[in-house]
């Protein structure tokens, strides 16, 4: 029935014939033919085209995916051994969030959230205040990582003003920290790569010496080096502290910028010293969050509630866009009032609090409680660390480190001296174009190779994804 058809045929059909006109075009499409038709139209993210269009960087047109697999349209397959940026937590066409959004979308796909509420939104709020460190009572839904922290630094800023504080404007920020593109999520902010463009358009950060351990001395503690560290902190806030209305932090992994890591001291230090300081803690676990670091929140690591914390990605289980704030009863009540009062929070996104997204996020929920998740995965973090520890010899590598279910090998030019690459020889990229071609799914950032892979993940996949990343290293760092 379907006849293959061209392009240029398509160009001269009439508008109303063009859909099934494409529809007929799609039959048979390999790779390439999708590949081609996507670079016509498409502007992909946190990518420069022309190395798609250009110099030979395959862009990967993907059909399904079935647990840690993606497979494109040529029927080869790929480990994801990232999660699709972190977000996937129980393998692709999971059945059971399968079957949860397939409920829901019978019944109610999205409704307005000012002024009206809906089943799954007020069931994800009262789970997520129930699990989330104690004193975290109130849940404001956005659409995507970034927005959740604007919503984070706009609402403590405006909690200050509202308290009669308006001078509290500033955030202090962590060296090497990232919380998102949008210009707010940007400016607090440290990778230059994604922030030094748009430098003029953002607004002043206060940026405090970071407790990533891979500069810790040898023989030093993690726990020794970031307590050292935080002194750096303390006093930044006993300047500044009149000025300041939060810290923002990702605890414990700060994924973007190279999956350095740090000790959980860093935090009971800073939620210390956030209260002595009358200055708000937001913790940004969009990454780290739901069970990445070991436990369920990277905060409990420390045994902190934040005054804010921020969650997205996993949140759903990778499945629909939707992230959470959570914050305290008390700050809620800083914005509750008469109306002509005007210190609402009037801060809105079309999609927040979206019933699909919402129900993802329940069935999500509802697999850490049935299937003990978080004790399944020490069991998968040691097979990880069993895998991986061959590495720390490999003469290119100049640490092998880990929180959890994150493992991050740091690729170097000169082991002695811990000399990078330079980054213009783009190894991490020679990593990723090699694993391809083995079936797996990395992307390094820069010169770090790490795995953040599904849950659902078994052995022999791990020793795959590690063996391939092995061979991946061979062929980068060979001339
Ligand atoms: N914060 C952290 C810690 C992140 O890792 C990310 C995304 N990588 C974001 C914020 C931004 O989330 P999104 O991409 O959904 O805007």
């Amino acid at each position: 029935m379907f006849i293959r058809a061209t392009a240029i045929i398509l160009i001269n059909l009439p508008l109303f014939f063009v859909d099934s006109a494409f529809l007929i075009l799609v039959e048979n499409m390999n790779n390439q033919a999708w590949s081609d038709r996507d670079l016509k139209v498409l502007w992909h993210p946190c990518s420069q085209m022309k190395d798609y269009a250009e110099q030979g960087l395959p862009l990967i047109p993907i059909k399904s995916g079935q647990g840690v697999w993606l497979e494109d349209f040529e029927g080869q397959r790929y480990l994801d051994a990232i999660s699709s940026w972190w977000v996937n937590l129980f393998g692709h066409a999971n059945p059971r969030i399968n079957q949860a959004v397939k409920q829901q979308l019978d019944t109610l796909e999205h409704v307005i959230l000012g002024g009206f509420s809906h089943e799954a939104a007020i069931l994800l709020a009262e789970q997520l205040v129930a699990i989330t460190p104690p004193g975290l009572d109130k849940c404001f839904y956005a659409d995507n990582g970034s927005s959740a922290v604007e919503i984070a630094l706009k609402m403590s800023f405006h909690y200050w003003r509202n308290l009669g504080q308006p001078e509290k404007t500033k955030f202090i920020t962590l060296e090497n920290s990232y919380h998102g593109e949008t210009l707010g999520a940007l400016a607090v902010g440290d990778v230059g790569l994604y922030k030094d463009t748009y430098a003029p358009l953002l607004m002043e950060v206060i940026t405090a010496p970071g407790p990533d351990c891979f500069y810790r001395e040898s023989g030093e503690s993690w726990e020794a080096y970031s307590t050292r560290r935080f002194a750096d902190m303390e006093q930044l806030l006993a300047e500044h502290a009149g000025n300041v209305a939060a810290v923002i932090v990702e605890p414990l992994v700060q994924c973007a910028g190279s999956m350095r890591m740090y000790h959980p001291v860093y935090l009971s230090l800073l939620r210390e010293a956030c209260d002595k300081y009358q200055v708000h803690l937001i913790a940004d676990e969009i990454a780290v969050g739901f069970g990445r670091t070991g436990t369920l929140f990277a905060c409990e690591q420390a045994a902190i509630t934040p005054d804010f914390l921020c969650l997205s990605k996993g949140l759903s289980g990778g499945y629909l866009p939707l992230s959470a704030v959570l914050t305290r009863n008390s700050i809620y009540q800083a914005f509750y009032d008469d109306y002509q009062r005007l210190t609402a929070f009037l801060h809105s996104h079309s999609y927040t609090g979206n019933a699909l997204a919402c129900r993802a996020a329940l069935a999500t929920l509802a697999i850490f409680q049935q299937d003990a998740v978080i004790d399944n995965n020490q069991q998968l973090a040691r097979l990880m660390r069993e895998a991986t520890a061959p590495f720390a010899d490999h003469p290119h590598v100049a640490e092998v480190r880990q929180t959890g279910m994150i493992v991050a090998i740091e690729l170097v030019k000169d082991k002695q001296r811990r000399e990078p690459f330079p980054w213009q020889e783009r190894r991490g990229l020679k990593v990723f174009q090699h694993a391809l071609t083995q079936g797996v799914l990395l992307r390094p950032l820069g010169n770090v190779i790490y795995f953040m892979p599904p849950y659902v993940i078994n052995a022999q996949e791990i020793k795959m994804m590690v063996d391939v990343a092995w061979q991946g290293i061979a062929c980068a760092v060979k001339d």
